[in-house]
């Protein structure tokens, strides 16, 4: 195995493995694209399973000790790590954007969501809550305690490197969990470097280690490990489902924060200006890329004639460009496979009769770099794909509706439950939204992204369990459940013998 003390030479990063900086063992890199000019800007090693197996080990030997501390005082490296994080805010935000392509702006408030994941999560240091009850027998209490899970594998997509690996270490480490985190290929860098951040802020060796590589490889290695006590993937519904059967083999806890198909529902009594510059956020920000991206319209047919145009104005003034260019609106899609996924959305809606009013093209300039125009599609049917799968890329489909309970019908009618969003001024309306409208999440008059105090959830095959807010902190201890005597003279009317009992 080849180790070094740095974690990058000459932009061969490394992965961290019981406080070294590696290498791979077999010696393969993984390459790490520029979206913006398909140029290579760094390699990663391509793990072996053998390297993710002495991963879990180092997280398994580190975490007695890293349970032992005081909350409070795990708390202190988790402080630090914000802080840290917050010094090189800048530095971060351009890696982020070299390699996924959002435009700066968006990155710089990623990483700040980042390093405040690590804040919010070190302030449960004295609230990771169990519950003490009265004993249905005498002189007894029953106490639930919160215990760690052990060796937490962390899993992470491409559209969110650094929030959504923030988001699972802080409430993992802070509850006495160690933890081994993979990235995804795509943008494993920023990952990486928030590591190298976390090794300046002190965490002891084999707290936090990251390894790089495949999902099928690497992370099923993480996956189907005995070592593993919970596994948290955010990711898409497909790989989330293979995880969940690959790893019933020693049946882990799960966490799967999975796809979205956000519902956008506008009505006739919304302030429309406010909807319009809403809708265009909510489905084009990160390029169509996030869980919680509005991926189907439904406008109240009384307005769509007015508004459908209005959107489209929006639309034309979107800026698409080099993403770390002053006023860009749009960075391009994250790689070559997932704008061609998004085209292939297009070509079937063109081909079942669908009209599309804007984008549906790669731009002219600029010419290198997998950038997508963005694209509004009208006359679109409920069960097209278009409206039942998700997109995740800047094309949106919109619906007309004639009534209110329908538009909530449609957007139930999904496999999906993640995000959704009402635009409405009638307080009837908003409450049938809130109670009716089966999603993890509802923005009423407002867009996200989700706060760290909102618990981020879905129904249906949108995931298991939650991240941010305390449910998010619960979902990684384990319930533990004390009985405890304190009779002097200690009895129970029901134990042996029975022989003198009715
Ligand atoms: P993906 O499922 O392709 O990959 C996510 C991660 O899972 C990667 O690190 C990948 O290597 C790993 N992986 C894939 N197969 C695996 C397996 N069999 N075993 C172990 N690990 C495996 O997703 P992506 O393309 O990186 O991200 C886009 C998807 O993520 C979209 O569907 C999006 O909706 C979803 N997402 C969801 C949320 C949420 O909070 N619900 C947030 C962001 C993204």
């Amino acid at each position: 195995m080849t180790k070094s003390s740095a974690h990058v030479s000459v932009n061969n990063y490394q992965m961290y493995i019981n406080g070294e900086w590696l290498a791979s063992d077999k010696e393969q890199k993984i390459n790490v694209v520029n979206p913006a000019n398909e140029r290579v800007i760094a390699s990663v090693p391509k793990a072996s399973r053998e390297q993710a197996k002495e991963a879990l080990e180092a997280a398994e030997h580190a975490q007695p000790g890293w349970e032992d501390f005081p909350p409070i005082k795990r708390a202190t490296f988790l402080f630090e790590t914000a802080k840290v994080i917050r010094r090189d805010k800048e530095r971060l935000a351009r890696l982020l954007t070299s390699e996924q392509g959002k435009p700066l702006f968006e990155a710089r408030l990623e990483i700040e969501g980042a390093a405040s994941n690590f804040e919010y999560y070190a302030e449960f240091a004295r609230r990771i809550e169990g519950d003490v009850l009265p004993s249905d027998n005498p002189r007894q209490t029953v106490m639930i305690l919160r215990l760690p899970l052990g060796v937490v594998a962390s899993i992470t997509p491409w559209n969110f490197p650094s929030a959504t690996v923030a988001r699972k270490l802080a409430p993992a480490l802070i509850t006495g969990n160690t933890v081994v985190t993979k990235p995804s290929s795509n943008t494993p860098l920023s990952t990486i470097e928030m590591v190298r951040l976390m090794e300046e802020a002190g965490f002891p060796k084999g707290v936090v280690n990251v390894v790089t590589g495949s999902g099928s490889d690497v992370g099923d290695e993480l996956v189907t490990s005995k070592i593993t006590g919970l596994v948290t993937m955010t990711g898409s519904t497909e790989a989330g489902r293979t995880i969940m059967s690959h790893s019933s083999i020693h049946l882990p806890k799960l966490i799967l924060e999975l796809g979205g198909k956000a519902p956008f529902i506008v009505w006739h009594d919304a302030d429309i200006p406010w909807a319009l510059k809403c809708a265009i956020w909510a489905r084009f920000w990160n390029c169509g890329q996030t869980c919680i991206c509005s991926e189907r319209m439904y406008v109240d047919e009384k307005i769509k004639d007015k508004f459908v145009p209005a959107f489209v104005r929006m639309v034309k003034d979107l800026r698409l460009g080099d993403p770390l260019g002053n006023g860009t609106d749009l960075g391009p899609m994250v790689s070559r496979e997932e704008r061609e996924t998004s085209m292939n959305f297009v070509r079937k809606a063109t081909q079942e009769g669908d009209r599309i009013i804007i984008g549906g093209e790669f731009p002219v300039t600029p010419d290198r770099g997998w950038f997508f125009e963005p694209t509004v599609i009208e006359d679109v049917k409920q069960k097209s794909s278009l409206v039942q799968d998700e997109i995740f890329g800047p094309v949106v489909p919109i619906l007309g509706v004639d009534s209110f309970d329908k538009a909530i019908d449609y957007a139930n009618d999904s496999k999906y439950g993640l995000a959704s969003y009402v635009f409405t001024k009638d307080s009837t309306r908003v409450l049938k939204a809130m109670n009716r409208i089966k999603f993890g999440e509802s923005y009423i008059n407002q867009v996200g992204p989700e706060q760290l105090q909102g618990a981020h959830t879905g129904f249906r095959q949108s995931g298991l369990g939650a991240e941010g807010s305390k449910y998010g902190l619960e979902c990684y201890t384990q319930l533990k459940t004390c009985y405890v005597d304190w009779n002097d003279k200690p009895a129970l009317p029901y134990l042996f013998p029975y022989r003198d009992k009715k």
